[in-house]
């Protein structure tokens, strides 16, 4: 099987900004076609990061290459095999979405004639195709006005699409409309998107990017990231039977294995009960097997309960903060906070 190809390259990114140090040697791949998630709270560093990559800011130190091409070397031909979609969009309220998307084509360079063509494209891909072209940008919602940067952002067909909080502000129906957008193009454009709303990044991602105080804490796909933060896996199984015997069933499949029951018995005399392991081995079938031997005994559902992207957050951000310590001394009025500003 052939390599695959690498999109995006960086390699030890760091932009300081007088004291601050906005992202620290930041290093990491994207390969073609891929989906890819930066995730952090507000200040992480996901901006500076995304605007390197695109030409936009110079690096303090370290490299970064889109497809192949330096973007310290050239910020210009990168700009071109880009398409960005900045967190603040600017756009121009007095325009009609056509005429903004034809003037931006003449601004990357497009001849009029492709221009005009690719303006049609992007808007039928983005749905914007019909009532929505004519529409003054002044008076679009939120969901158009984010179709409208991330058209603007396809104009070029660029090989890569960067996009800073696509989400943000945006209703369910307007969010599922992204991300369908993403999903139809998967595979055949590389993306970077960040954001701060962890089910968004895990339903869109295929690799996620844990960013914390300008610094990468965790990468890898949501189930790598789940094992390697959160050991345990746990079951909710919903059982008539005697909790303590059950207890003792369970534990010989893991003798450590912990059993509680979360809620009163129903009127049926069912239990809601959780069951926890650190042995990642252990089957749902494996507990049910268990559990029928006893003739008496009833199971109505097994389910596994997925730690969230959040749990996995805070894992990671604290086993950073572990490192750092160990690491040097840091005083507490140099921390910025890691509480993330909206979690949905
Ligand atoms: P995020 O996108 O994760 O919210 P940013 O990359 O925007 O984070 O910011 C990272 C840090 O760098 C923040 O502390 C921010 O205030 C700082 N920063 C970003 N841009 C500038 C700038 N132009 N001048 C000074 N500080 C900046």
């Amino acid at each position: 099987m052939s390599a695959p190809e690498i999109s995006i390259e960086a390699t030890g990114l760091t932009k300081v900004y007088g004291p601050l140090t906005a992202i620290d040697e930041v290093s990491f791949e994207v390969e073609k076609g891929e989906v890819l998630g930066f995730l952090g709270p507000n200040g992480a560093g996901k901006s500076t990061t995304m605007r390197i990559l695109c030409g936009l800011v110079r690096a303090t130190s370290g490299s970064a290459s889109v497809g192949g091409i330096s973007v310290v070397e050239h910020p210009e031909k990168v700009k071109r095999l880009v398409g960005y979609m900045p967190e603040h969009n600017p756009l121009p309220e007095e325009l009609r979405v056509v005429e903004y998307l034809r003037y931006r084509a003449r601004l990357k360079g497009m001849e009029t004639r492709e221009g005009h063509h690719r303006a049609e494209e992007v808007m039928e891909l983005c749905d914007l195709h019909r009532k929505a072209r004519r529409q003054i940008i002044g008076s679009l919602s939120k969901g158009f006005r984010q179709r409208v940067g991330i058209a603007d952002a396809l104009l070029t067909h660029p090989e890569v699409v960067i996009m800073d909080e696509p989400t943000i502000g945006l209703d369910p129906h307007q969010t599922k409309i992204i991300r369908d957008l993403i999903n139809n193009r998967r595979g055949q454009m590389t993306f970077v998107l960040s954001s701060h709303i962890l089910p968004e990044v895990e339903l869109c991602c295929d690799r996620l990017l844990i960013i914390n105080q300008g610094r990468i804490v965790a990468k890898g796909t949501s189930e790598s990231l789940r094992q390697e933060y959160i050991p345990a896996q746990v079951f909710r199984v919903k059982v008539r039977g005697d909790i303590e015997e059950l207890t003792k069933v369970l534990r010989e499949i893991d003798s450590e294995m912990e059993v509680s029951a979360l809620l009163e018995k129903d009127k049926e005399g069912f239990h809601d009960i959780s069951v926890k392991t650190l042995d990642r081995s252990i089957t749902g079938e494996q507990l049910l097997t268990a559990i029928l031997k006893r003739d008496s005994w009833r199971v109505r559902e097994i389910t596994e309960v997925q730690a969230s992207l959040e749990e996995i957050f805070l894992a990671a951000t604290k086993r950073s903060w572990e490192e750092t310590l160990s690491r040097k001394p840091v005083y507490s009025d140099h921390l910025r906070s890691t509480k993330m500003n909206t979690i949905e």
